[in-house]
């Protein structure tokens, strides 16, 4: 059924009022019409009653249709509203429709067809006018929404930033910390080292066995501390980006065998035997020989700290690439894969607690991350618990020299010629972990 429409006819002509009342009722528009005569009663009826539709006529007894409308836009009245003008007032009518109303007929027009055109469509205008309108509406509430979403972003970016800097900061006054002390603690552990050392020299003093023996901790224990506070000092200027690297011609495998060899005792202490493998035709390398050297100490006493029984193996290859593989294999404790890509960050060690069984800064593979990454080169971890570990460098044959700008050069040597290529040595990630180990079992 269709709906009963609320119109109301706004003109003070009562004859005019009836040609409208008629043409629509002619025209089988199902209607509840009231009609006024003035501005004043058209406004008090629109405040108190939703109209589907108003017929105005322009020219009223105490207001023109403009003032009309524009009270009722101030008012936030919106209805349909058609203009019912004289003949020659277009003008006027073109002044309305921009005001907000709907549309307009000339009242010599009126008849039942044009005026029922005129108000369905007026209606479906309106209709069309307040679903943009929401549309509008909706979109301004979400544009503002994400103003404001996007102004708290960018709160929230700034507070990060500054906390980043504050971080960047702390971390700076840290890495400081840290040289100074260890740079500071240097002088007299050496002093300490020096003296002992001196002492235990037979010809200088005449100790008794207990008294050599207490010396003896005390060289060592200062050798110990002397390398605890070169890891610290060494991760400092890592970190710093001071550390630099220090290209020479050396020959690996004697570089491996002495290093091998001085490690021996620590590993017969333990009854671990360890065994060199070194499968290398040419063993020249342009490399720095002493942060490898101290690569491999770091790798073979973590070995033979973490091994109870059993064997450690030092083995060398030469690679696809220019390259060459450097691995230590223990038969030791073995690492769980969760702790994998934890023991290359500073400070980190599997067990964190107090009473941990094994020593140590937790710098050792901080710091042969790094040195590998400045070479070039990658770390390997296989590793299963219980059974032991393997970590395998693989780094170039000629290692990267430093430029002026920070930027690196890669030499590449063969008899005749040395060609140079920039490179950028710091990748983001440089560790490789497979798991599981099973044949060491
Ligand atoms: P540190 O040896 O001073 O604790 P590292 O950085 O050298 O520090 O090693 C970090 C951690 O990685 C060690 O604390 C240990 O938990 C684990 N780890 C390193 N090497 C081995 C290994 N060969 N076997 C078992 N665990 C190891």
């Amino acid at each position: 059924m269709e709906k009963t429409l609320k119109i109301l006819v706004v003109d003070d002509d009562e004859v005019d009022r009836m040609a409208v009342r008629r043409a629509l009722t002619k025209a089988g528009v199902c209607m509840e019409l009231s009609e006024v005569s003035n501005g004043h009663d058209a406004l008090s009826a629109l405040r108190n009653t939703t109209y589907d539709c108003v017929f105005l006529d322009y020219r009223l007894p105490d207001q023109d249709g403009l003032t009309l409308i524009q009270k009722l836009r101030s008012w936030e009245i919106k209805v349909p509203l058609v203009v019912l003008t004289a003949q020659g007032d277009e003008e006027i009518a073109v002044a309305l429709m921009k005001a907000g109303a709907t549309d307009y007929l000339s009242k010599s027009r009126v008849s039942s067809a044009t005026l029922a055109q005129i108000l369905r469509n007026a209606i479906r205008v309106h209709r069309a006018e307040m679903q943009a309108a929401l549309a509008n509406q909706q979109l301004r509430e979400s544009h503002e929404q994400l103003i404001r979403k996007n102004q708290e972003l960018e709160r929230q970016r700034q507070q990060i930033q500054l906390q980043n800097l504050k971080l960047l900061e702390a971390t700076r006054l840290k890495s400081q910390f840290l040289a100074t002390m260890s740079h500071e603690l240097r002088t007299p552990m050496n002093a300490i080292i020096g003296f002992s050392q001196i002492l235990l020299r037979p010809k200088f003093a005449q100790l008794t066995h207990q008294q050599a023996d207490m010396v003896e901790r005390i060289l060592n224990n200062g050798k110990h501390l002397l390398m605890l506070l070169n890891e610290v000092l060494d991760f400092s200027k890592l970190e710093a980006g001071r550390l630099e690297l220090k290209p020479e011609f050396f020959d690996l495998t004697k570089v491996i065998n002495t290093t091998v060899a001085e490690m021996r005792s620590l590993a017969e202490a333990k009854k671990l035997s360890l065994l060199v493998q070194i499968d290398i035709q040419n063993p020249i390398l342009f490399n720095d020989s002493v942060r490898i050297r101290q690569i491999l100490v770091n790798l073979l006493s973590n070995a033979i700290k973490f091994t109870e029984s059993g064997s450690i193996w030092v083995e060398a290859r030469e690679i696809p690439g220019n390259h060459v593989a450097i691995a230590v294999r223990d038969t030791g404790i073995g690492i769980a894969p969760k702790d994998f890509k934890h023991i290359f960050e500073a400070f980190r060690q599997v067990d964190q607690s107090l009473t941990r069984k094994y020593p140590g800064t937790g710098l050792g593979l901080a710091i042969i991350d790094s040195l590998v990454r400045m070479m070039g080169g990658k770390i390997f971890v296989e590793s299963q618990l219980g059974a032991g570990s393997m970590f395998r460098i693989e780094i170039p044959r000629q290692i990267s020299l430093p430029t002026a700008n920070g930027n690196f050069q890669t030499l590449h040597l063969d008899e005749n010629t040395i060609v140079c290529s920039a490179q950028n040595p710091h990748q983001s990630t440089n560790h490789h972990w497979d798991v599981p180990m099973s044949k060491y079992k």
